[in-house]
Protein backbone atom coordinates (compact mmCIF):
# COMPACT_ATOMS: atom_id res chain seq x y z
CA UNK A 1 0.00 0.00 0.00
CA UNK A 2 2.57 2.23 0.80
CA UNK A 3 4.60 1.79 -1.93
CA UNK A 4 1.78 2.38 -4.01
CA UNK A 5 1.19 5.85 -2.64
CA UNK A 6 5.11 6.54 -3.80
CA UNK A 7 4.60 5.04 -7.18
CA UNK A 8 1.64 7.66 -7.32
CA UNK A 9 2.96 10.22 -5.71
CA UNK A 10 6.36 10.09 -8.42
CA UNK A 11 4.36 9.71 -10.85
CA UNK A 12 2.39 13.30 -9.98
CA UNK A 13 6.22 14.87 -9.79
CA UNK A 14 7.08 13.55 -12.63
CA UNK A 15 4.11 14.91 -14.95
CA UNK A 16 5.54 17.82 -16.54
CA UNK A 17 7.98 15.24 -18.35
CA UNK A 18 5.11 12.46 -18.51
CA UNK A 19 3.54 15.20 -21.01
CA UNK A 20 6.84 14.99 -23.37
CA UNK A 21 6.41 11.00 -23.40
CA UNK A 22 4.76 9.72 -26.37
CA UNK A 23 1.08 8.73 -25.50
CA UNK A 24 0.93 5.29 -26.53
CA UNK A 25 2.87 2.21 -25.16
CA UNK A 26 6.31 1.93 -25.91
CA UNK A 27 6.98 -0.80 -28.07
CA UNK A 28 10.36 -3.48 -28.33
CA UNK A 29 10.97 -3.05 -32.00
CA UNK A 30 11.43 -0.02 -33.90
CA UNK A 31 9.55 0.81 -36.68
CA UNK A 32 10.60 0.86 -40.02
CA UNK A 33 11.15 4.60 -40.07
CA UNK A 34 13.78 4.35 -38.14
CA UNK A 35 16.46 5.51 -40.27
CA UNK A 36 14.40 8.32 -41.67
CA UNK A 37 13.92 9.88 -38.12
CA UNK A 38 17.55 9.03 -37.63
CA UNK A 39 18.76 10.88 -41.60
CA UNK A 40 16.48 13.95 -39.55
CA UNK A 41 18.02 13.95 -36.53
CA UNK A 42 21.61 14.17 -37.25
CA UNK A 43 21.56 17.65 -39.26
CA UNK A 44 20.15 19.06 -36.07
CA UNK A 45 22.28 17.33 -33.18
CA UNK A 46 25.57 18.28 -35.57
CA UNK A 47 24.52 22.22 -35.22
CA UNK A 48 24.39 21.69 -31.23
CA UNK A 49 27.59 23.23 -30.27
CA UNK A 50 29.35 20.71 -27.66
CA UNK A 51 31.33 20.64 -24.67
CA UNK A 52 33.71 17.99 -24.45
CA UNK A 53 33.93 17.07 -20.75
CA UNK A 54 37.73 14.99 -21.42
CA UNK A 55 40.01 15.20 -23.68
CA UNK A 56 44.00 15.63 -23.62
CA UNK A 57 44.70 18.41 -26.57
CA UNK A 58 47.50 19.58 -27.70
CA UNK A 59 50.62 18.48 -29.68
CA UNK A 60 52.58 15.36 -30.15
CA UNK A 61 55.54 16.66 -29.21
CA UNK A 62 54.37 18.50 -26.12
CA UNK A 63 55.16 16.35 -23.03
CA UNK A 64 52.58 17.84 -20.73
CA UNK A 65 49.42 16.85 -22.46
CA UNK A 66 49.27 13.75 -20.20
CA UNK A 67 50.94 13.25 -16.54
CA UNK A 68 51.59 10.08 -17.96
CA UNK A 69 52.48 8.01 -20.79
CA UNK A 70 51.35 4.67 -22.69
CA UNK A 71 54.12 1.95 -22.12
CA UNK A 72 56.04 0.97 -24.59
CA UNK A 73 54.22 -2.10 -27.24
CA UNK A 74 51.54 -1.71 -25.37
CA UNK A 75 48.50 -3.65 -27.34
CA UNK A 76 45.99 -1.54 -28.68
CA UNK A 77 42.18 -2.26 -29.69
CA UNK A 78 41.19 -2.49 -33.31
CA UNK A 79 39.53 0.73 -33.69
CA UNK A 80 42.18 2.88 -31.64
CA UNK A 81 44.77 1.79 -33.86
CA UNK A 82 47.25 3.53 -35.98
CA UNK A 83 45.73 1.77 -39.02
CA UNK A 84 42.08 2.66 -38.60
CA UNK A 85 40.87 3.64 -42.12
CA UNK A 86 38.80 5.84 -40.45
CA UNK A 87 41.29 8.69 -39.43
CA UNK A 88 42.23 9.24 -43.33
CA UNK A 89 38.23 9.88 -43.28
CA UNK A 90 39.28 12.41 -40.39
CA UNK A 91 42.28 13.82 -42.17
CA UNK A 92 40.18 14.28 -45.49
CA UNK A 93 37.13 15.94 -43.35
CA UNK A 94 39.48 18.43 -41.41
CA UNK A 95 42.42 19.04 -43.86
CA UNK A 96 40.78 18.09 -47.30
CA UNK A 97 43.51 15.24 -47.00
CA UNK A 98 44.02 13.90 -50.91
CA UNK A 99 44.93 10.13 -50.36
CA UNK A 100 43.52 7.30 -48.96
CA UNK A 101 45.93 5.52 -47.11
CA UNK A 102 48.43 7.01 -44.35
CA UNK A 103 51.58 5.43 -46.31
CA UNK A 104 54.21 7.11 -44.52
CA UNK A 105 55.04 9.34 -48.17
CA UNK A 106 51.23 10.13 -48.39
CA UNK A 107 51.70 11.20 -44.40
CA UNK A 108 54.49 13.78 -44.95
CA UNK A 109 51.39 15.81 -47.33
CA UNK A 110 49.17 16.03 -44.08
CA UNK A 111 52.13 17.03 -41.68
CA UNK A 112 52.80 20.12 -44.04
CA UNK A 113 49.37 20.52 -44.22
CA UNK A 114 49.32 21.21 -40.56
CA UNK A 115 52.79 23.17 -40.30
CA UNK A 116 51.58 25.59 -42.87
CA UNK A 117 47.77 26.12 -41.19
CA UNK A 118 50.06 26.33 -37.94
CA UNK A 119 51.47 29.67 -39.82
CA UNK A 120 48.33 31.25 -40.57
CA UNK A 121 46.43 30.32 -37.26
CA UNK A 122 49.08 31.55 -34.80
CA UNK A 123 48.86 31.32 -31.08
CA UNK A 124 45.78 30.07 -29.87
CA UNK A 125 43.75 30.38 -33.11
CA UNK A 126 45.01 26.94 -34.28
CA UNK A 127 43.15 24.67 -31.88
CA UNK A 128 40.17 27.12 -31.58
CA UNK A 129 39.68 26.82 -35.47
CA UNK A 130 39.75 22.60 -34.89
CA UNK A 131 37.01 23.20 -32.50
CA UNK A 132 35.29 25.48 -34.96
CA UNK A 133 35.32 22.60 -37.59
CA UNK A 134 33.93 20.53 -35.32
CA UNK A 135 31.69 22.17 -33.72
CA UNK A 136 33.19 21.96 -30.30
CA UNK A 137 32.45 25.13 -28.19
CA UNK A 138 35.09 24.48 -25.32
CA UNK A 139 36.96 21.25 -24.62
CA UNK A 140 38.44 20.15 -21.43
CA UNK A 141 41.92 19.96 -21.44
CA UNK A 142 42.93 17.28 -19.05
CA UNK A 143 46.52 18.06 -18.91
CA UNK A 144 49.94 18.37 -16.96
CA UNK A 145 50.08 21.90 -17.31
CA UNK A 146 48.47 24.74 -19.70
CA UNK A 147 50.48 25.62 -23.05
CA UNK A 148 50.21 29.23 -24.28
CA UNK A 149 48.81 27.70 -27.70
CA UNK A 150 45.55 26.52 -26.23
CA UNK A 151 42.81 29.17 -25.13
CA UNK A 152 42.02 29.32 -22.08
CA UNK A 153 38.22 30.66 -22.75
CA UNK A 154 37.88 27.46 -24.81
CA UNK A 155 40.10 24.75 -23.34
CA UNK A 156 39.63 24.94 -19.03
CA UNK A 157 42.09 23.15 -17.51
CA UNK A 158 41.67 19.61 -15.69
CA UNK A 159 45.25 19.03 -13.38
CA UNK A 160 46.07 15.35 -12.36
CA UNK A 161 45.77 15.12 -8.76
CA UNK A 162 47.48 11.16 -8.23
CA UNK A 163 50.73 12.16 -7.62
CA UNK A 164 50.10 13.61 -4.24
CA UNK A 165 49.03 9.81 -3.26
CA UNK A 166 53.25 8.81 -4.08
CA UNK A 167 55.56 11.06 -1.94
CA UNK A 168 57.71 8.11 -0.65
CA UNK A 169 60.14 6.05 -1.89
CA UNK A 170 58.70 4.11 -4.80
CA UNK A 171 61.34 1.51 -5.70
CA UNK A 172 58.48 -1.48 -4.54
CA UNK A 173 55.70 0.62 -6.64
CA UNK A 174 58.13 1.06 -9.46
CA UNK A 175 59.30 -2.88 -10.03
CA UNK A 176 55.52 -4.52 -9.54
CA UNK A 177 55.83 -4.65 -13.86
CA UNK A 178 57.13 -2.51 -16.73
CA UNK A 179 53.96 -0.85 -17.15
CA UNK A 180 54.47 0.73 -13.14
CA UNK A 181 58.26 1.30 -14.23
CA UNK A 182 56.81 3.90 -16.83
CA UNK A 183 53.71 5.20 -14.74
CA UNK A 184 55.33 5.78 -11.01
CA UNK A 185 58.09 8.19 -12.10
CA UNK A 186 56.17 10.44 -14.18
CA UNK A 187 54.14 10.65 -10.79
CA UNK A 188 57.00 11.32 -9.23
CA UNK A 189 57.68 14.00 -11.70
CA UNK A 190 54.71 15.78 -11.33
CA UNK A 191 54.90 15.66 -7.38
CA UNK A 192 58.03 18.09 -7.87
CA UNK A 193 56.40 19.92 -10.32
CA UNK A 194 53.69 21.19 -7.57
CA UNK A 195 56.93 21.43 -5.20
CA UNK A 196 58.04 23.79 -7.85
CA UNK A 197 55.06 25.73 -7.99
CA UNK A 198 54.80 26.09 -4.63
CA UNK A 199 58.76 27.17 -3.87
CA UNK A 200 59.18 23.79 -1.69
CA UNK A 201 62.64 22.11 -2.03
CA UNK A 202 61.78 18.85 -0.10
CA UNK A 203 59.13 16.79 1.62
CA UNK A 204 58.01 19.28 4.36
CA UNK A 205 59.12 17.37 7.75
CA UNK A 206 55.47 17.27 9.23
CA UNK A 207 52.24 15.59 8.10
CA UNK A 208 49.97 18.46 8.87
CA UNK A 209 52.69 21.11 6.37
CA UNK A 210 52.44 17.97 3.37
CA UNK A 211 48.42 18.29 3.99
CA UNK A 212 48.75 22.51 3.96
CA UNK A 213 51.21 22.44 0.04
CA UNK A 214 48.41 19.86 -0.94
CA UNK A 215 45.96 22.39 0.08
CA UNK A 216 47.69 25.26 -1.54
CA UNK A 217 48.86 23.53 -4.65
CA UNK A 218 44.81 22.97 -5.14
CA UNK A 219 43.85 26.46 -4.62
CA UNK A 220 46.33 27.83 -6.90
CA UNK A 221 45.35 25.91 -9.86
CA UNK A 222 42.05 26.65 -9.11
CA UNK A 223 43.24 30.49 -9.53
CA UNK A 224 45.50 29.29 -12.68
CA UNK A 225 41.88 28.21 -13.84
CA UNK A 226 41.74 24.74 -13.59
CA UNK A 227 38.34 23.83 -13.05
CA UNK A 228 38.45 19.73 -11.91
CA UNK A 229 41.08 17.56 -10.24
CA UNK A 230 41.62 14.19 -12.55
CA UNK A 231 42.71 10.10 -10.70
CA UNK A 232 44.24 7.79 -13.12
CA UNK A 233 44.82 5.82 -9.82
CA UNK A 234 43.53 2.93 -11.57
CA UNK A 235 46.39 2.87 -13.20
CA UNK A 236 48.40 2.51 -10.13
CA UNK A 237 46.69 0.51 -7.77
CA UNK A 238 43.37 -1.03 -7.16
CA UNK A 239 40.69 1.07 -6.53
CA UNK A 240 39.34 -0.10 -3.75
CA UNK A 241 39.64 2.67 -0.64
CA UNK A 242 39.96 1.85 3.37
CA UNK A 243 39.01 4.47 5.78
CA UNK A 244 41.90 4.97 7.74
CA UNK A 245 41.88 7.94 10.82
CA UNK A 246 44.73 10.73 10.51
CA UNK A 247 46.64 9.52 13.00
CA UNK A 248 47.80 6.24 11.12
CA UNK A 249 48.32 8.08 7.95
CA UNK A 250 50.31 10.88 10.03
CA UNK A 251 52.57 7.61 11.24
CA UNK A 252 53.21 6.05 8.16
CA UNK A 253 54.25 9.56 7.11
CA UNK A 254 56.44 10.14 10.10
CA UNK A 255 58.02 6.72 9.42
CA UNK A 256 58.87 7.04 5.79
CA UNK A 257 58.89 10.63 4.86
CA UNK A 258 62.54 10.62 5.22
CA UNK A 259 63.92 7.67 2.48
CA UNK A 260 62.96 3.97 3.50
CA UNK A 261 60.47 2.37 1.19
CA UNK A 262 57.29 1.30 2.71
CA UNK A 263 55.90 -2.18 2.68
CA UNK A 264 52.60 -2.27 0.00
CA UNK A 265 50.27 -2.56 2.83
CA UNK A 266 51.29 0.49 4.56
CA UNK A 267 51.37 2.76 1.84
CA UNK A 268 47.75 1.92 0.36
CA UNK A 269 46.72 3.18 3.72
CA UNK A 270 48.71 6.05 3.73
CA UNK A 271 46.84 6.87 0.04
CA UNK A 272 43.62 6.30 0.90
CA UNK A 273 43.54 8.73 3.50
CA UNK A 274 45.25 11.10 1.04
CA UNK A 275 42.70 10.13 -1.34
CA UNK A 276 39.61 10.93 1.03
CA UNK A 277 41.43 14.18 1.92
CA UNK A 278 41.40 15.34 -1.71
CA UNK A 279 37.65 14.39 -2.62
CA UNK A 280 36.67 16.35 0.61
CA UNK A 281 38.92 18.90 -0.38
CA UNK A 282 37.23 19.10 -3.94
CA UNK A 283 33.84 19.55 -2.05
CA UNK A 284 35.03 22.04 -0.27
CA UNK A 285 36.48 24.03 -2.98
CA UNK A 286 33.82 23.43 -5.49
CA UNK A 287 36.32 21.28 -7.55
CA UNK A 288 34.86 18.89 -9.02
CA UNK A 289 36.61 15.12 -8.46
CA UNK A 290 37.19 13.43 -12.37
CA UNK A 291 38.18 9.89 -11.94
CA UNK A 292 39.58 7.53 -14.65
CA UNK A 293 37.07 4.47 -14.74
CA UNK A 294 37.55 1.77 -17.22
CA UNK A 295 39.86 -0.58 -18.84
CA UNK A 296 43.30 1.85 -19.39
CA UNK A 297 46.32 1.26 -21.67
CA UNK A 298 49.25 -1.13 -20.79
CA UNK A 299 49.05 -4.44 -21.07
CA UNK A 300 49.05 -4.75 -16.99
CA UNK A 301 46.07 -2.80 -16.59
CA UNK A 302 44.14 -4.71 -13.99
CA UNK A 303 40.67 -4.79 -15.21
CA UNK A 304 39.22 -6.44 -11.94
CA UNK A 305 41.50 -4.17 -8.98
CA UNK A 306 40.00 -0.89 -11.07
CA UNK A 307 35.85 -1.76 -11.62
CA UNK A 308 34.44 1.11 -11.00
CA UNK A 309 31.98 -0.45 -8.51
CA UNK A 310 34.71 -0.27 -6.42
CA UNK A 311 34.28 3.65 -6.17
CA UNK A 312 30.73 2.76 -4.83
CA UNK A 313 31.72 3.27 -1.40
CA UNK A 314 33.50 6.63 -1.71
CA UNK A 315 30.50 7.57 -4.20
CA UNK A 316 27.55 6.76 -1.67
CA UNK A 317 29.50 7.74 1.01
CA UNK A 318 27.30 10.78 2.98
CA UNK A 319 30.70 12.95 4.56
CA UNK A 320 31.12 13.35 0.38
CA UNK A 321 27.98 14.94 -0.63
CA UNK A 322 29.00 17.92 -1.36
CA UNK A 323 31.99 16.74 -3.64
CA UNK A 324 30.90 16.46 -7.17
CA UNK A 325 32.12 13.25 -8.94
CA UNK A 326 32.76 12.46 -12.83
CA UNK A 327 32.99 9.15 -14.14
CA UNK A 328 35.68 8.91 -16.88
CA UNK A 329 34.96 6.96 -19.58
CA UNK A 330 31.98 6.04 -17.70
CA UNK A 331 33.26 2.68 -16.50
CA UNK A 332 33.70 1.15 -19.81
CA UNK A 333 32.97 -1.89 -20.16
CA UNK A 334 30.49 -1.91 -17.02
CA UNK A 335 28.96 1.22 -17.96
CA UNK A 336 25.76 -0.67 -17.60
CA UNK A 337 26.65 -0.80 -13.57
CA UNK A 338 28.42 2.67 -13.95
CA UNK A 339 25.15 4.41 -14.99
CA UNK A 340 23.40 3.16 -11.50
CA UNK A 341 26.01 5.05 -9.62
CA UNK A 342 24.88 8.03 -10.76
CA UNK A 343 21.98 7.91 -9.37
CA UNK A 344 23.84 9.71 -6.23
CA UNK A 345 22.59 13.89 -7.03
CA UNK A 346 26.52 14.51 -6.86
CA UNK A 347 27.81 11.33 -9.55
CA UNK A 348 28.05 12.15 -13.18
CA UNK A 349 28.85 9.82 -16.26
CA UNK A 350 31.41 11.32 -19.28
CA UNK A 351 31.20 8.98 -22.26
CA UNK A 352 34.61 9.48 -24.03
CA UNK A 353 36.90 6.54 -24.92
CA UNK A 354 33.60 4.50 -25.34
CA UNK A 355 33.06 6.16 -28.35
CA UNK A 356 36.21 5.07 -29.71
CA UNK A 357 36.53 1.31 -27.97
CA UNK A 358 33.08 0.80 -29.84
CA UNK A 359 32.07 1.36 -33.60
CA UNK A 360 28.93 3.40 -33.04
CA UNK A 361 26.55 0.52 -33.32
CA UNK A 362 27.91 -0.56 -30.41
CA UNK A 363 28.36 2.79 -28.56
CA UNK A 364 24.69 3.76 -29.65
CA UNK A 365 23.31 1.12 -27.61
CA UNK A 366 25.79 2.40 -24.55
CA UNK A 367 23.83 5.95 -25.37
CA UNK A 368 20.45 4.37 -25.40
CA UNK A 369 21.19 2.64 -22.04
CA UNK A 370 21.92 6.03 -20.22
CA UNK A 371 19.81 8.15 -21.86
CA UNK A 372 17.01 5.73 -20.98
CA UNK A 373 18.31 5.44 -16.95
CA UNK A 374 19.72 8.92 -16.04
CA UNK A 375 19.34 11.11 -19.10
CA UNK A 376 20.39 14.06 -17.23
CA UNK A 377 23.69 12.73 -15.48
CA UNK A 378 25.50 11.51 -18.71
CA UNK A 379 28.23 13.77 -20.74
CA UNK A 380 30.02 13.94 -23.79
CA UNK A 381 33.81 13.67 -24.38
CA UNK A 382 36.48 12.52 -26.84
CA UNK A 383 39.00 11.59 -25.18
CA UNK A 384 41.33 13.14 -27.76
CA UNK A 385 45.09 12.79 -27.65
CA UNK A 386 48.00 13.27 -29.82
CA UNK A 387 49.10 10.27 -30.67
CA UNK A 388 52.07 11.13 -33.63
CA UNK A 389 52.74 13.72 -35.96
CA UNK A 390 50.68 12.30 -38.56
CA UNK A 391 47.53 11.32 -35.93
CA UNK A 392 47.04 14.06 -33.92
CA UNK A 393 44.48 15.35 -31.34
CA UNK A 394 42.92 17.05 -34.29
CA UNK A 395 41.99 13.73 -35.80
CA UNK A 396 41.26 11.65 -32.99
CA UNK A 397 38.54 15.29 -31.74
CA UNK A 398 37.09 14.75 -35.08
CA UNK A 399 36.59 10.64 -35.11
CA UNK A 400 35.44 11.00 -31.48
CA UNK A 401 32.82 13.42 -31.96
CA UNK A 402 31.70 12.21 -35.01
CA UNK A 403 31.28 8.96 -33.23
CA UNK A 404 29.36 10.26 -30.49
CA UNK A 405 26.66 12.45 -32.81
CA UNK A 406 26.23 9.72 -35.16
CA UNK A 407 25.30 7.18 -32.31
CA UNK A 408 23.57 9.72 -30.44
CA UNK A 409 21.22 10.38 -33.20
CA UNK A 410 20.55 6.72 -33.81
CA UNK A 411 19.97 6.02 -30.12
CA UNK A 412 17.01 8.57 -30.46
CA UNK A 413 15.75 7.62 -33.40
CA UNK A 414 15.12 4.22 -32.22
CA UNK A 415 13.57 5.87 -28.76
CA UNK A 416 11.40 7.97 -30.78
CA UNK A 417 10.55 5.13 -32.91
CA UNK A 418 10.24 2.40 -29.93
CA UNK A 419 7.50 5.14 -28.46
CA UNK A 420 9.83 6.05 -25.58
CA UNK A 421 9.90 9.48 -26.14
CA UNK A 422 8.57 12.58 -29.04
CA UNK A 423 11.42 14.44 -31.36
CA UNK A 424 10.95 17.64 -29.29
CA UNK A 425 11.87 15.91 -25.98
CA UNK A 426 14.50 13.63 -28.32
CA UNK A 427 16.47 17.26 -29.26
CA UNK A 428 16.43 18.52 -25.73
CA UNK A 429 17.99 15.15 -24.59
CA UNK A 430 20.62 15.87 -27.08
CA UNK A 431 21.14 19.52 -25.75
CA UNK A 432 21.67 17.87 -22.58
CA UNK A 433 24.25 15.26 -23.29
CA UNK A 434 26.65 16.86 -25.25
CA UNK A 435 26.27 20.36 -23.85
CA UNK A 436 24.18 21.38 -20.99
CA UNK A 437 24.60 18.40 -18.90
CA UNK A 438 28.73 19.01 -17.86
CA UNK A 439 28.26 23.23 -18.27
CA UNK A 440 26.01 23.17 -15.39
CA UNK A 441 28.54 21.16 -13.23
CA UNK A 442 30.55 24.04 -13.53
CA UNK A 443 28.23 26.88 -13.01
CA UNK A 444 29.66 30.68 -14.65
CA UNK A 445 33.22 28.87 -15.44
CA UNK A 446 32.62 27.52 -18.46
CA UNK A 447 30.29 27.51 -21.44
ZN1 LIG B 1 41.88 10.61 -21.02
Amino acid sequence: MKSHLLLLLSFAGAATSLSSLAVSQARPFPGPDVQQIYRRLLPQIDKIPAFDHHAHPGFSDDPDVDAMAAPPDASAALRTRGDNPELVAAAKALFGYPFDDLSPEHAKWLVAKKAELKKQYTGTDYFNMILDKINTESSVANRAMMPNYLDPKRFPWVFFADSFMWPFNNEHETARNPDEGVFIPLQEKMLHRWMQQENVNKLPAKFGDYLEFIVRVLEDNQKKGGIAMKFEVAYFRPTTFSDPTRQQAEDIYDRYVSDAAPAEQEYRTFQDYIFRFLVTQGGRLNLPVHIHTAVGIGDYFNLSQSNVMNLESVLRDPRYHSTMFVLIHGGYPLEREAVWLAAMKNVYLDSSFGELAQYPSAFKQTLKMWLETFPDKITFGTDCFPYNEVLGAEESYWLGAESSRMALAAALAEMISENEITETRALELAHAYLHDNAVKLYGEKVH
